[in-house]
């Protein structure tokens, strides 16, 4: 029931939850090659659902069964530069025997929706859908045009979604200056008083790194010097126990300056140990962002035990901060030393914006005006999104998919987590802030 407009029978609050279990129950696992089911029938639900309200949805397929879905919506000024608003329709997998409740289910439970892409982002995806629907139903334009973008393969690096659209179909983007999209606008409760929500302004970027030692191969019984086991393990073993000097950029140094505020505290990011045990589940999210990190996380070598292999290699997760690229890649040319082969296998790159715009008040304006006691605080993530492939266009990215959530809620263990689930009442505070948002947009 709609009763703060009763001229509509069905409003974005009324059926953001059924999109939502809807999408999830479209299984759409990307298990990083094309193994899986795709996100061919997520991509027709979604244009289905936007056709119904008068868009003209576009589907475009990268690959088979890889597709994405995108639209435009006329705003009252056409002059103004457009709005993007993106969310990934894949999902990583779930292993059903692990979970409470099945992963592509979409059952409801303790007030949550369950299933795998509950938070990543599907979550998202429904809100958008829901509250674009509700607007265009009762005829309420944007201030300004918004493109939708529903994309396949973020999961995997967006090589066959978002980064395939911007490489063939830039024209899509045209007009647009800034965009929305996930891991961001999430809550964090201080106190009864105050409720930070976290606005995505910067990413790490990330060397993903493979290593390599070549030595001299020979019978195990023999004397050696030159093994190549023993010269990569201990380089590895220097790299996996490094601290990287804290570097504190501007997002960081915002979200510090909030949370000291917040907690009446100094704070000493050279000693955030206590801190940040204080914030719970999101620690390991702001821990990384004080510091560039290389996580040692596979290893090769040898096929038999009396063999002294001639190379050994091993794997490591690099992530910088903006800023500091050139920095982490002398450090770890440093600490690994001369014997080391060190190549990228992937990487991508940092981002960082500025907190402020009338973006950025517009998302101010929208949480307060549904929590009170709500104050946006910007915030980096230590990982990366599709926000990097629509850099490359110029476009300023945030994360915003607004949500208040229960401050038992361990959200950020939710994101590829067993039993990934979102609050009913998430959702519905999500619709109202991103329509509010939409009409200050
Ligand atoms: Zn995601």
């Amino acid at each position: 029931m709609s009763e703060s407009n009763p001229t509509r029978s069905i409003s974005a609050e009324d059926e953001v939850v059924d999109l939502c279990r809807d999408l999830i129950r479209i299984d759409t696992s990307n298990y990083g090659d094309h193994s899986g089911p795709g996100e061919r029938g997520a991509a027709e639900y979604v244009a289905e659902k936007l056709a119904e309200v008068g868009l003209e949805p576009q589907i475009f397929e990268s690959h088979r069964g890889r597709a994405s879905t995108v639209a435009r919506i006329a705003g009252e000024d056409p002059s103004r530069p457009a709005l993007l608003i993106h969310g990934h329709t894949d999902v990583v997998p779930a292993n059903a025997d692990d979970w409470t409740h099945h992963p592509f289910a979409g059952e409801i439970a303790d007030g949550c929706v369950w299933g795998r892409g509950a938070v990543d982002m599907k979550d998202m995806d429904a809100m958008t859908l829901a509250v674009v629907r509700d607007r265009l139903r009762s005829g309420r334009k944007p201030p300004r045009d918004i493109v939708l973008a529903f994309l396949a393969d973020e999961e995997a690096g967006g090589v066959y979604g978002a980064r395939h659209l911007v490489d063939k179909h830039p024209d899509l983007f045209e007009g647009v200056t800034e965009a929305i999209g996930e891991v961001g606008g999430f809550s964090f409760t201080v106190n009864e008083n105050l409720r930070l929500y976290l606005i995505e302004t910067a990413q790490k970027g990330m060397h993903w790194m493979r290593l390599t030692v070549d030595g001299t191969a020979g019978h195990g019984s023999m004397t050696n010097n030159d093994n190549a086991i023993t010269e990569l393990c201990e380089a590895v073993g220097r790299l996996g126990r490094h601290k990287f000097p804290v570097r504190v950029t501007k997002s960081v140094r915002g979200f510090l300056d909030e949370l000291s505020d917040a907690l009446g505290i100094e704070l000493d990011p050279e000693d955030m140990d206590e801190t940040l045990a204080r914030l719970g589940g999101i620690a390991k999210i702001i821990g990384a962002t004080l510091r560039n990190t290389a996580a040692p996380t596979m290893l090769g070598a040898g096929y038999k035990v009396n063999v002294i292999p001639g190379q050994a290699t091993a794997h490591v997760d690099g992530r910088f901060l903006p800023g500091h690229e050139e920095e982490f890649l002398a450090d770890l040319d440093r600490i690994l030393g001369p014997r080391v082969k060190r190549e990228d296998v992937h990487g991508d790159k940092a981002l960082e914006t500025d907190f402020d715009g009338e973006l950025v008040e517009a998302m101010q304006r929208a949480l307060k005006a549904e929590d009170p006691i709500a104050r946006a605080v910007p915030y980096m993530l230590s990982g990366g999104t599709d926000a990097k492939s629509f850099d490359d266009l110029g476009i300023r990215c945030f994360g915003f998919a607004p949500l208040k959530l229960p401050p038992e809620l361990d959200f950020a263990g939710m994101f590829h987590g067993v039993d990934e689930r979102v609050p009913v009442d998430g959702l519905k505070f999500g619709v109202r802030v991103l329509d509010r948002f939409l009409s200050g947009c």
